[in-house]
């Protein structure tokens, strides 16, 4: 782990359509002075809370600090697509290996089944819905990619159902896609309601203190000191979970890169509108598959969300704004779909950055004398993050699990080369991907 100023501070673009769908939250309570505590995290995104919740549970006299730069909802596990996805073989191939392929997809089912029980337990209202997933294809690019899917699914035991393209329009009210595959086991949510119910729900001891952005770590004899905007934490032991920032914190150094992806939220269909469109179904989770596709939601308040577009998000050089060409994009997307709708007004346009291994690698474990990290990428991340925050914090406690086992088993984030090398590779990546796909927009 490397010590230090940290150069890449989050810089989330300020909108986000399901955070500001919900009430104000309650006044944030940033640290303004010196603090101590037994344990600080840093992140209060899928990772961070989870590790929090159980740290929590192993330790319960102790005091563990939460630190978010922003409003729990605002990063990037409050405002991604809100796919909970048992397991998501995009990216594997057809040259996967299958027992690593199975291991990864027995994380990612524990991560779906660990939301789901705190969902319910604690009664989050987030719009949980079992209406799954079903992954849509419209030209050649997704029809290659569906058939990887098709056979990943099976290999690894999920129940899946074939739409042809007269069952996709009745259900989808558009013409646009020719073939889908539906896959059981994952759930639909919105996204910054379910991080804020399980902020608003940890246990006692642990101290949630938003808008307190950490501008550097140092050693402290045994511990920690972490400098913040207007204050300052000790801690015994620490723990990074700061999403595709957690490189810049000093953990996974040239283990990640981060790749943003913007989405748009219409307003809300009238009762005609949703009528004519969409009489089958209340809501809808439709993901490409092409890479280079558009993930589409129709909420439950009947708002159409597309995302699209990827850029290569360079660290310390992310875009403030959305750019234009992604809106655009989001557009064309849905006049492509549903050429009625196509000029509905966008209401809200956001972006944020996820964050990709090269061999879809564990990003878990210890850092460091008294720090670890754990950080959710690659395929289906939100479930990922959900069980692996909980495991860190059963690893560092010492209670074993088979699936504790089963994630120290997967291969550890291979390394990738410095920049501009990697930003090199992945631009004529993501290039290739656009022009494979460019009809799947
Ligand atoms: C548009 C979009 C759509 C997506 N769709 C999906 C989807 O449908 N399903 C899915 O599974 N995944 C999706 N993802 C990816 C997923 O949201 C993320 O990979 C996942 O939420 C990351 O979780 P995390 O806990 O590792 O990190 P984050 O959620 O990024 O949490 C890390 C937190 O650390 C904080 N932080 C970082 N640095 C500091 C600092 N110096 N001081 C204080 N705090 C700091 C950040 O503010 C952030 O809130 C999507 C992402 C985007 C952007």
């Amino acid at each position: 782990m490397k010590f230090g100023t940290i150069r890449d501070l989050p810089v989330e673009h300020a909108d986000c359509g399901w955070y500001n769908l919900l009430p104000a939250p309650p006044p944030a309570r940033p640290v303004a002075g010196p603090e101590a505590a037994d344990w600080a995290i840093v992140g209060a995104g899928v990772c961070g809370l989870a590790a929090a919740r159980r740290l929590a549970e192993h330790y319960p006299d102790q005091r563990i600090v939460l630190l978010e730069a922003t409003r729990v909802g605002l990063g990037a596990s409050g405002r991604n697509s809100g796919f909970v996805l048992n397991y998501s073989p995009h990216g594997v191939g057809s040259g996967a290996d299958h027992d690593f392929e199975r291991r990864y997809a027995e994380v990612l089912s524990a991560g779906v089944d660990e939301l789901r029980r705190l969902v319910a337990e604690h009664q989050i209202q987030c719009d949980w819905s079992e209406w799954g997933r079903l992954y849509v294809s419209a030209g050649s690019d997704g029809d290659h990619h569906l058939a990887d899917v098709r056979a990943a699914h099976q290999r690894v035991g999920t129940e899946i159902r074939d739409y042809d393209a007269t069952a996709l329009r009745r259900l989808t009210g558009t013409s646009f896609y020719h073939s889908g595959l539906w896959a059981a086991g994952n759930a639909i949510v919105q996204p910054a309601a379910v991080v804020r119910g399980l902020a608003a729900t940890l246990p006692v001891n642990v101290d949630l203190r938003e808008e307190t952005l950490v501008t550097a770590i140092h050693r402290r004899g045994d511990g920690f000191q972490l400098v913040c905007d207007a204050g300052e934490v000790t801690a015994d032991r620490l723990i990074l979970a700061g999403g595709c920032y957690t490189g810049g914190l000093g953990g996974f150094r040239g283990r990640t890169l981060a790749v943003a992806t913007y989405g748009s939220m219409t307003r809300a269909l009238s009762a005609e509108e949703k009528a004519a469109h969409f009489p089958e179904t209340d809501e809808l989770g439709l993901l490409p598959a092409s890479h280079n596709g558009s993930t589409v939601r129709l909420t439950r308040d009947h708002r159409l969300l597309i995302r699209n577009s990827f850029d290569y998000s360079r660290p310390g050089r992310r875009p403030p704004a959305v750019p234009g060409e992604a809106i655009d994009n989001h557009r064309k997307a849905l006049r492509a779909r549903w050429p009625a709708l196509g000029d509905l007004e966008f209401e809200h346009n956001w972006g944020g950055s996820i964050a990709y291994t090269r061999n879809q690698g564990a990003l878990f474990g210890r850092l460091a004398e008294g720090a670890w990290g754990v950080v959710a990428g690659d395929a289906g991340p939100v479930a990922r993050g959900s069980i692996t925050g909980k495991l860190l914090a059963d690893y560092i406690a010492g209670a074993e699990s088979a699936l504790l086992s089963t994630q120290l088993s997967l291969a550890k984030a291979a390394w990738l080369p410095p920049d501009p090398i990697l930003g090199f590779a992945v631009n004529r990546e993501l290039k290739s991907i656009r022009r494979a796909g460019a009809v799947e927009l």
